[in-house]
């Protein structure tokens, strides 16, 4: 898509700082890293969220973050990463070009998790008759 930044990226138009290219995948640093390292895997064609992207596209995608996270991982020296991906502006998607971060994690970053809440009686039920019911 012409304005979307992530389109302009993988075509090198914006200047990143890449780590990775192949015919459809292109990854690159975040710009505003939650810890260093923090790498952004992206499809070259421009696809919005998870449930837009062709299957095909995801398989390229999950593969190159594999790749990358080990890579990452290695460079980096930290022991576990987050591969995160956002759907949705409520969801906290601010580029809307599907991509996956892959953050690498260390023992004392201070990262919270987030809150939990408790089902119920009754409501586990309901809800998977009704997720079912979606399928
Ligand atoms: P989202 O919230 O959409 O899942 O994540 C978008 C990510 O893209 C953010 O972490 C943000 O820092 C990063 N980002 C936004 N614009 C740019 C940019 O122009 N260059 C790079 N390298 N990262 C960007
Ligand atoms: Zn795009």
């Amino acid at each position: 898509m012409s304005d979307c930044i992530f389109c302009k990226i993988a075509k090198g138009e914006v200047p990143s700082y890449k780590i990775y290219e192949d015919e459809d995948i292109f990854a690159f640093l975040d710009i505003a890293p939650n810890n260093y390292g923090h790498t952004l895997v992206i499809p070259k064609v421009h696809t919005e969220t998870l449930l837009d992207t062709p299957d095909e596209t995801l398989a390229k995608l999950i593969s190159a973050s594999k790749k990358l996270a080990k890579a990452v991982l290695e460079a980096t020296g930290c022991k576990g990463f987050n591969l995160a991906q956002n759907n949705f502006e409520v969801a906290g998607q601010m580029v809307p070009h599907i991509h996956f971060h892959i953050i690498p994690r260390l023992e004392d970053d201070g990262f919270k998790f987030w809150p939990v809440k408790k089902y119920e009686k009754g409501q586990p039920e309901a809800l998977i008759e009704k997720i079912k019911s979606h399928l």
